[in-house]
């Protein structure tokens, strides 16, 4: 097989892979230019401070030992299988990166041996990058699970990211679709790699040259809606992830089959509005202060279609409303459908100097017609009372695509203690 068949193959076999945010890309270089059209393979990514960049996104191989069951790569797959060789992959990224179809590299890998062994192999093509070529792109290694403690650590010193798939929010559910993969290593691999960093983030204060472990921190990916667990069961999980092991990012991936199986799900889309609605919550948790608790406090353990999960905390409080724009603290303002960390910024921030008018929020890039039913100004409400079905019926959210499902209620949570 030559180069270019193996690229197209391995590349294909990477695009499932959420954990690195996706888009597809196809740049060609114009009259005159050099090199050829990329039609697979580039995905465009953030870094750390918040660039976005575009990266080479491939696998080392496609070639697995485990079956698990969701996964186009699984080892009962009829699909053709092929590996690459370091030098390849180093020469690869680097021609890519002269053309400038790339910023940097994605690489993740089949388990085709020993986790040790196929952690080994990304680390090296990492390596020889930094090492020998001077490269200083984006590197986002994937963390093999069961691999050695010294091999993850050594990868955070090429990568800029690492990211470990969780894939599946149970025990449970991991051990029926992905029975070769363990929650506990799964786990583990994020606990060190959470230490790995928090202890790098401590050196590096003490002493400025220390090199950074991975400072793109880690991410993971979820599947939605292979498994029968609801959204108060990965809200739940996603939070504790970002708490016990300082995860940057958790990745949401609506399921689709790749093949029939009588262990998944047969819909016949993604669930893409479930998808959508966990990645607005992960939003509340991570910048506005929610927490998971907060977003099911009712009977309720799945988001609500219609509107999104902050315009049904603040329909379900309405004791808590309204906050008054002219003497509300950030926290409190966060809590308004239709104002964000940066308008709640602005809002303290001109206040301090003069009255605000409603006409001075709509400068500020505030929504009222979201806000104005959550909002007052001086004591005086931006808009008249009105039955919450009304209300409800106006901040309806049209945007996203698909239709959310019911869901069985959750198994039982992974277990994150473990040593
Ligand atoms: S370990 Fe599972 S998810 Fe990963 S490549 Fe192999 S079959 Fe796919």
């Amino acid at each position: 097989m030559d180069l270019g068949e193996k690229l197209a193959l391995l590349a294909a076999s990477a695009r499932y892979d959420a954990s690195c945010a996706s888009s597809g890309s196809a740049r060609v270089s114009g009259t005159g230019g050099i090199g050829a059209a990329v039609p697979a393979g580039v995905c465009h990514s953030w870094t750390g401070d918040g660039r976005c960049v575009s990266l080479l996104k491939v696998l080392y191989s496609n070639a697995c030992r485990n079956d698990c069951a969701y996964c186009v790569n699984r080892s009962s797959a009829d699909i053709r299988r092929a590996s690459f060789g370091a030098e390849e992959l180093v020469s690869l990224t680097v021609e890519f990166y002269r053309r400038n179809y790339v910023e940097g590299l994605f690489l993740s890998s089949g388990v085709f041996s020993d986790p040790d062994i196929v952690m080994e192999r990304l680390i090296e093509v990492a390596r020889i990058l930094r090492e020998r070529e001077g490269f200083a792109g984006y590197i986002h290694l994937k963390g093999i699970p069961g691999c050695g403690e010294a091999l993850l650590r050594k990868a955070g010193l090429f990568a800029d990211r690492i990211s470990v798939n969780i894939e599946l929010p149970t025990s449970r559910s991991l051990a029926l679709l992905a029975p070769q993969k363990s929650g506990a290593e799964i786990l583990g691999s994020m606990r060190l790699l959470g230490e790995a960093e928090s202890e790098s983030r401590e050196d590096a204060a003490r002493l400025r040259s220390t090199p950074r472990f991975a400072p793109a921190g880690q991410s993971t990916q979820l599947i939605v809606g292979a498994s029968p667990e609801d959204d108060r069961c990965i809200v739940n999980l996603a939070a504790a992830l970002y708490r016990r092991y300082g995860l940057r990012r958790v990745y949401y991936s609506a399921f689709m089959p790749v093949a029939p199986d009588p262990r998944l799900p047969s819909p016949t889309s993604p669930p893409l509005l479930r998808e959508h609605r966990l990645y607005q919550a992960d939003w509340l948790l991570r910048f506005y202060g929610y927490g998971a608790d907060e977003l099911f406090e009712g009977a309720e353990s799945s988001f609500a279609a219609d509107i999104d999960p902050k315009c049904s905390w603040a329909l379900g409080h309405p004791s808590f409303f309204p906050v008054d724009a002219c003497r509300a603290s950030y926290a409190e303002l966060l809590r308004v459908p239709g104002v964000g960390p940066a308008g709640a910024r602005r809002i303290l921030a001109s206040r301090s100097s003069r009255s605000l008018r409603s006409e001075d929020l709509r400068k500020m890039g505030i929504a009222l017609k979201r806000a104005s039913w959550f909002l007052s100004l001086d004591g005086s409400p931006l808009r008249e009372p009105a039955q919450p079905e009304v209300i409800r019926a106006s901040l309806a959210d049209h945007s996203p695509p698909g239709k959310a499902t019911g869901r069985p209620a959750p198994a039982g949570q992974l277990e994150l203690e473990f040593s």
